[in-house]
């Protein structure tokens, strides 16, 4: 389908999922996201998944996938790959490192996520993520206030945030991804007026999504051009969905997602990976399942940060 075919205001609607009661009410607890420890909101996420686990681990990631009615090839590359860490907390910001020093060895460049203002970014570190890669936006608080904020107030968010992370790594801050991978119409015009050049807040598939409470995604492969921000689709549904929902190891996490790699490569779509430095990934064994998934992705496209089109 083309960019032309499908009018904005459907396509907005179509970005604009609508939050579950629980979301809205644990949204409004001011800095409840810090307050409850990660075991539990995924504990949370996994209780809404009862009984349909099995259902879910492969199957449902193929097939949505072939459902897919949003499909349209961009980039310099036959096949694109673009791998993405979101920062949740100082300690995944230390364990970064290790990431980048397995991306060095591999010559591969990626867009590294912080939240401005959620806890201490170190310059330091935050400069070494920054060598031949992109430092994002992940929000100025990783809270749920996106989906409730107006359009100015976004703005106001977003620009501060930008701002911040710009001074302290000396780059421009083109990319923005929303904490819980909120998305709305607002938001994309927000990000906009806030000089953000590329977004990657809406998943393809999710088993769980945090905001809507269930299965969701938008059935996107391949970038879009959304209110004048490239809308880049996370393909893979992220680590933590992988591991702390579905509940699968690192091992069977990598050999899934090169198969539906594989899958959205042929179907013309780009491969969008999340990695958090905080989880399995960066940790001793699972470092090493993240230098066979690098090999495993780069036999199959080309790891870019840039995209044509914005
Ligand atoms: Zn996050």
């Amino acid at each position: 389908m083309h960019r032309g075919a499908q009018p904005m205001e459907g396509l907005l609607a179509r970005l604009s999922p609508r939050p579950s009661m629980f979301f809205r009410v644990a949204s409004c607890v001011p800095g409840s996201y810090r307050l409850v420890p990660e075991r539990l909101r995924a504990m949370c996420l996994r209780y809404l998944l009862r009984g349909k686990l099995a259902r879910t681990r492969e199957l449902n990631f193929l097939r949505c996938i072939e459902e897919t009615s949003l499909r349209e090839p961009v980039g310099p590359y036959k096949a694109t790959c673009i791998m993405t860490h979101d920062i949740e907390t100082r300690r995944g910001l230390v364990r970064a490192l290790r990431l980048k020093l397995v991306e060095e060895k591999y010559d591969i460049s990626s867009i590294w996520f912080v939240p401005s203002r959620e806890f201490r970014l170190d310059r330091r570190i935050l400069g070494r993520l920054a060598e031949g890669a992109e430092v994002g936006s992940h929000g100025l608080r990783h809270d749920g206030r996106i989906m409730f904020l107006s359009e100015d107030r976004l703005v106001e968010r977003f620009r501060e945030s930008r701002s911040h992370i710009e001074s302290l790594v000396e780059k421009p801050v083109r990319w923005f991804r929303a904490p819980l991978l909120q998305h709305h119409a607002r938001m994309f015009r927000a990000l906009a007026r806030a000089g953000y050049e590329y977004d990657s807040s809406v998943p393809t598939w999710e088993p769980v999504h945090p905001v809507v409470g269930r299965a969701y995604g938008v059935n996107l492969i391949s970038p879009m051009r959304v209110c004048g921000v490239l809308e880049v689709p996370l393909t893979l549904p992220q680590d933590h969905q992988m591991l702390h929902v579905l509940g699968l190891g690192p091992k069977e996490t990598v050999k899934i997602w090169l198969k539906v790699a594989n899958k959205l490569i042929r179907m013309g779509g780009i491969i969008t990976v999340l990695i958090h430095p905080d989880y399995e990934f960066a940790g001793q064994r699972g470092l090493e399942w993240y230098r066979i998934l690098i090999k495993g992705l780069a036999d199959i496209g080309e790891f870019v940060i840039t995209l044509r089109g914005a």
